[in-house]
């Protein structure tokens, strides 16, 4: 992301002075990264937010060409991510028949995690923050622009999808609230590709974490964190799994050689400064039943 990020200046930014998700006062301080922002976590409910985050100016100008600059700028990344849409689309299609189904993507890009259910038969609908992303996902699926838990939208689907979006949903049970009006009696909310807090590599990178909390990915979950949450909603945990062995980022044994060197960083009181690899539980994917 460091093209954008070096726009992105201290009047891009706003504070955030309690728990997104339970209200909390309470905190620990985590880490505090490049842009001084403090990562905590609430001492009341365990969540995991960046103190401070993108403010209006911010959002517009971090996420106006996110498609072009950021999203689809590099080859290998877009090729990798093409395939883990392939077997997170595999692992929900075995719970899923997906024929003549309504499917919401919420944070949807350009419509490529889509593509997979409209080849299954799927009848595909998207949301989509960003501007350009949305007028490209525009050309292939209906599309509403703009902060899903403000928008109409006059539609019940059977699966609504969070894939790698939920640490930008601000705020965030209320996207998750929305989501769950939508669903029909017996449709499934999936959540994939969303950083794990509780994960061994989160706790040891920090902020070189794959995916890191931070200004700009305000947030980090953890299973228990959504489940406890959505059960209030009358959703149910069907299913959970871990991607790693099989995703084009894994190389098993270098992966848990930096891991132990990571450990043996922090046992010896030194800062991590190496990235993390992908590893067993970086990353959730969870899925509930309404
Ligand atoms: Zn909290």
């Amino acid at each position: 992301m460091g093209m954008l990020m070096s726009t992105l200046t201290e009047n891009c930014f706003r504070p955030v002075d309690t728990c997104p998700w339970c209200g909390g006062k309470i905190n620990e301080v985590l880490y505090v990264n490049d842009y001084s922002a403090e990562i905590l976590e609430c001492g009341d409910c365990g969540f995991v937010y960046s103190n401070k985050i993108l403010n209006k100016k911010g959002l517009s100008e971090y996420w106006k060409e996110y498609a072009s600059q950021v999203h689809l700028a590099d080859s290998v990344s877009v090729q990798r991510r093409e395939q883990m849409y392939e077997l997170e689309f595999d692992y929900i299609a075995r719970i899923m028949d997906f024929n003549g189904k309504n499917v919401l993507d919420v944070g949807c890009g350009e419509g490529g995690f889509l593509n997979k259910f409209k080849k299954a038969g799927a009848i595909c609908y998207g949301v989509e923050y960003g501007q350009e992303a949305a007028e490209l996902a525009s050309e292939k699926f209906k599309i509403w622009q703009g902060e899903f838990p403000y928008l109409d939208i006059p539609k019940n689907f059977d699966l609504i999808v969070f894939r790698g979006s939920l640490q930008y949903c601000i705020p965030p049970k209320e996207y998750l609230a929305k989501a769950t009006s939508l669903l029909k009696p017996n449709g499934l909310l999936y959540i994939t590709s969303s950083p794990n807090t509780q994960s061994l590599c989160f706790k040891l990178f920090k902020q070189n974490f794959t995916l890191p909390v931070g200004v700009t990915d305000y947030y980090g979950f953890s299973e228990s964190l959504l489940t406890n949450y959505l059960e209030t909603l009358n959703l149910k945990l069907i299913a959970q799994y871990h991607f790693y062995k099989e995703s084009p980022y894994a190389d098993v044994e270098n992966d848990i050689l930096k891991v132990a060197k990571a450990i043996e960083c922090r046992r010896q009181g030194k800062q991590v400064d190496f990235k993390a690899p992908a590893f067993y539980d970086n990353m959730l994917t969870v899925v509930y039943k309404k």
